[in-house]
């Protein structure tokens, strides 16, 4: 999350030097030259920093700090003074009025650059470590709140950020509420045993080590108030230790200070106020016949910061999804009017909307009815009526599904300031982005971090951008790897030399959010349009066999690590050749399409579809036992039994299917056996009359 600095001064050609000297650092600013524009630019947004005079106008600096920080408390705020201050002022005033830096007589624009990109730039840059788990580089762990704030607060637009490094950081902090409490109870054992003098040494060792972790770990996930208490105690301790042993007076505060952090009830400031913290402004459309739940669930989702859009019937449904920006419906499966099942294959039928996450919710929680929910393509089954908490868990899960990241960025460029304000920049638009300082590192940089795009600075010292890119393209594997250029030069010369050196394109410094990411998102699509023609099948959408054993491989995997069972079912059609020989190749081709749709539209993400080949199709339920997919896959069967089809000639004729279904782990740990095995259970139900699906071992059908 980034925000923008604001600059308010009388002057314009000062501002233009400002605003270029903040630019060529990468930070954008929103300047304001009179008092109206001020006042405006001062509602409008969320600013990092606000650089202003005493007074503009008739308007006093005061008044202007004092809307500013009504609107954000934590913006730095740099004042322009005309007057000359001594030292002493300046600090007395400083202090008094919560300014960060107050700039003298004599000012000039560069200045004034530096010091609000140094502000600005004020706060760490969150970084990764290998695992997965988040970090900020924890010099001190007691500061870092303003950043945080700062990246979890609704930008200017209102728009909740859905950067999946905060929802993962968001989750760590609920995870980490849960486990606290019971760490400062071991903590508070520890120290009454230490006070009674058993195994000192150790006991203090121990103290010290937990201490450590506690206070680091609680602060970096927002846990401010019990991180500095934790810290005294790990201070007080040592102090102990030094001594070899410790005062009465010394134990009771220690003992105080546990109790009091078990006492405190802090709920982590990264995650904001409300239960929905991390779902602010997150977006459900529910679709059901009771108005009055309806009605329920949107005040209770206001309370909440979830926007809810009621919808009582399908041309209401149609049209909210169309005209809005939903995370995801929940769609009422008690209906008399509007067949459920329909609905989301309609829904999902509209352009763009194919992936839209549904959940359904029931009175009824049946077996039925949950097989009925998942073979729609429904994520999640909830019971009616949603409590508040159900809500609130529907949006998050919802947010932070939409919130996947699609493509990842490598930037590499000296400059840290820099470097940070594009890693935010794209971070924001889901885009997972690494950085890298030394160009010479680039290549095992890039092994590690497998980018799909490569953003080069040209000067950096050592290595050019030139020669880094002269470098990755002698490397093969990265001959095609889209790599863009930012340079604060323009002549001619530099920009042929970018193409020369084998670069895709050019953007100039100081960079323009909009243009870098209209230029980098056309090479994304170019990608993405690849990924998908390698990856489907062009007749019926489904993933090709490459892809489908590619993504089966990975959720088996997947199943493996997390105890889950996976489904395999193979998938023939009835009699095909016959269709073909007497309905028409063509006609033959409409029918495998309309498996195509078949599959897709029902079915949630995490299963797998694919056609395996010819009239031959594969699909991988991901945590479900063979009854269960058999039942699952049977609703797909009783919908071709009742599609009408018409053949070249004008005729009409319908399909069946036969399928074989085999259970990793239970029938088989690598998939070439499980294969085999649902391949076999195809033969028994063929064998036994078609248009029938068989499991192992059972003799159940579904006919
Ligand atoms: P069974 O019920 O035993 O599976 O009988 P079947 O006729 O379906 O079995 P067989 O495997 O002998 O025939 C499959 C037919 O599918 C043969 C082939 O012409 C047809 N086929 C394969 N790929 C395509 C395709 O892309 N389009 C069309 N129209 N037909 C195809
Ligand atoms: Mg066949
Ligand atoms: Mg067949």
């Amino acid at each position: 999350m980034y925000y923008p600095i604001l600059l308010i001064h009388p002057s314009e050609s000062f501002c233009d030097a400002v605003i270029r000297g903040l630019g060529e650092r990468g930070y954008f600013v929103i300047s304001a030259s009179s008092e109206k524009q001020s006042i405006e630019a001062i509602d409008a947004g969320v600013y990092a920093v606000a650089i202003l005079p005493a007074r503009i106008g008739m308007t006093d600096g005061d008044a202007l700090i004092a809307r500013i920080r009504a609107i954000w408390a934590e913006t730095h705020i740099v004042v322009l003074n005309d007057e000359v201050l001594n030292e002493v002022d300046y600090e007395r005033i400083c202090k008094a009025e919560g300014i960060d830096h107050i700039c003298s007589a004599g000012y000039t624009s560069d200045e004034v650059s530096l010091i609000a990109a140094r502000l600005a730039g004020s706060a760490p840059p969150m970084t990764r470590i290998p695992g997965g788990a988040t970090s900020v580089p924890s010099a001190s762990p007691y500061q870092m709140d303003n950043s945080f704030e700062m990246s979890i607060m609704p930008s200017s637009r209102g728009k909740f950020v859905e950067d999946p490094l905060q929802l993962e950081i968001l989750a760590l902090a609920r995870e980490y509420q849960k486990t606290l409490p019971g760490e400062l109870r071991n903590l508070r054992m520890l120290l009454s045993k230490a006070r009674q003098g058993e195994d000192l040494e150790e006991m203090i060792l121990e103290i010290r080590r937990i201490t450590h972790t506690i206070s680091g770990t609680s602060g970096t996930l927002g846990f401010n108030e019990i991180s500095g208490i934790v810290h005294q105690i790990n201070e007080k301790i040592k102090k102990v230790e030094q001594k070899g042993k410790g005062s009465d007076d010394e134990w009771q505060t220690l003992l105080y200070l546990i109790d009091r952090a078990i006492s405190t009830p802090e709920r982590s400031s990264l995650v904001p106020m409300g239960a929905a913290a991390a779902v602010d402004e997150s977006t459900l459309l529910i679709i059901g016949e009771d108005r009055s739940h309806l009605t329920e669930l949107y005040e209770i989702g206001k309370l909440n910061h979830v926007k809810v859009i009621p919808a009582c019937t399908r041309v209401e449904a149609i049209a909210e999804i169309n005209s809005g920006d939903v995370d995801g419906a929940i769609i009422c499966l008690d209906m008399n009017n509007l067949d459920p099942v329909a609905l989301v294959a309609d829904i999902r039928a509209l352009e763009g909307r194919e992936n839209l996450q549904v959940a359904f919710m029931s009175k009824v929680d049946s077996v039925e009815q949950r097989v009925l929910a998942a073979s729609a393509g429904a994520t999640m089954f909830m019971e009616k009526p949603l409590t508040e908490e159900a809500l609130v868990e529907v949006a998050r899960e919802f947010a932070t599904q939409r919130a996947q990241i699609d493509a990842r960025v490598l930037i590499v460029d000296d400059d840290p300031y820099f470097r940070k304000h594009i890693s935010n920049l794209l971070a924001s638009e889901h885009l997972d982005v690494q950085d890298l300082e030394e160009p010479q590192r680039v290549l095992e940089t890039l092994d590690m971090a497998n980018p799909d795009i490569l953003l080069l600075d040209v000067q950096m010292p050592g290595l050019s951008g030139f020669d880094v890119c002269r470098m990755v393209r002698s490397i093969p594997k990265w001959r095609n790897l889209p790599v863009l250029f930012l340079t604060g030069e323009s002549d001619v010369q530099a920009r042929i030399e970018c193409f020369n050196v084998g670069g895709d394109d050019y953007i100039q410094k100081p960079v323009i959010k909009e243009e870098l990411l209209a230029r980098i998102n056309v090479r994304l699509e170019r990608i993405r349009m690849f990924r998908e023609r390698a990856d489907k099948d062009p007749l019926t959408r489904l993933l090709n066999r490459r892809a489908f054993l590619e993504q089966v491989t990975d959720r088996m995997n997947e199943g493996a690590r997390f105890s889950r069972p996976l489904s395999l079912c193979i998938v023939d059609l009835d009699h095909f050749k016959h269709v073909n020989d007497t309905y028409g190749h063509l006609a033959g081709d409409r029918v495998l399409q309309a498996m195509g749709k078949l599959l897709l539209s029902r079915y949630r993400n995490t299963d797998v579809r694919g056609r395996w080949g010819g009239e031959e199709f594969a699909v991988a339920f991901y945590n479900e036992e063979a009854s269960n997919a058999r039942r699952l896959l049977f609703e797909s069967l009783k919908a071709l039994r009742k599609m009408e089809f018409t053949g070249d000639g004008g005729e009409k004729f319908r399909v069946t299917f036969s399928a074989g279904v085999a259970t990793f782990p239970d029938n088989a740990s690598r998939f070439d056996e499980l294969f085999r095995i649902a391949d076999e259970c195809l033969y028994r139900a063929k064998e036994n009359g078609r248009n029938q699906i068989q499991i192992v071992e059972s003799d159940a059908t579904d006919a």
